[in-house]
Order: C-alpha cells, then structure tokens, then sequence
C-alpha cells in the first residue's frame, strides 16, 4: 500500500498501485508526481526501480516477437 500526501491540504492518501494518476480524494490535486511512501513505514519508496522493471520486460515482449516471425518464414520454407 503506497502513501502520498497532498501540498494543498496536507491530507494523506492512499493506493496499491504506483502507476496511473493519483489525484487526493479530497481537495483533487494532481499528485501524480509526488514521492511515493510506504504507507506502514512512511518510509520513502523508489519507484522508479519498478517502472524500469516493467519497462523491461516489455522489451522482452516486443524483442520476442521477431524471433516468433523468424519461426514462421522457416516454417513456410519446410513447407
Ligand atoms: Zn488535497
């Protein structure tokens, strides 16, 4: 569970998720950009760790795909 807090009402919300826009529940501002925090520890989280993660295994996914079609020109030269 993440935990940021809003600059324009100092209230604290709440998400399990780190990707997408977050917006306080309570005044509406965008805090999208606003550090991550840990919302047991109120610690500090990283993020951007996550996000390259993610980023990379959708380059295994799109660097896959040639090789998915190389398979199939030699399927249709055996043919
Ligand atoms: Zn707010």
């Amino acid at each position: 569970m993440y935990q940021k807090n809003c600059d324009r009402c100092q209230r604290p919300s709440f998400s399990s998720s780190e990707q997408g826009e977050w917006l306080c529940p309570v005044c509406g501002n965008d805090l999208t950009c606003q550090p991550f925090f840990n919302a047991m520890t109120q610690e500090r989280v990283n993020v951007a760790y996550k996000v390259q993660e993610q980023r990379r295994q959708i380059q295994k996914e799109t660097s896959s795909q040639p090789a998915a079609t190389r398979e199939n020109k030699s399927i249709n030269l055996i043919i």
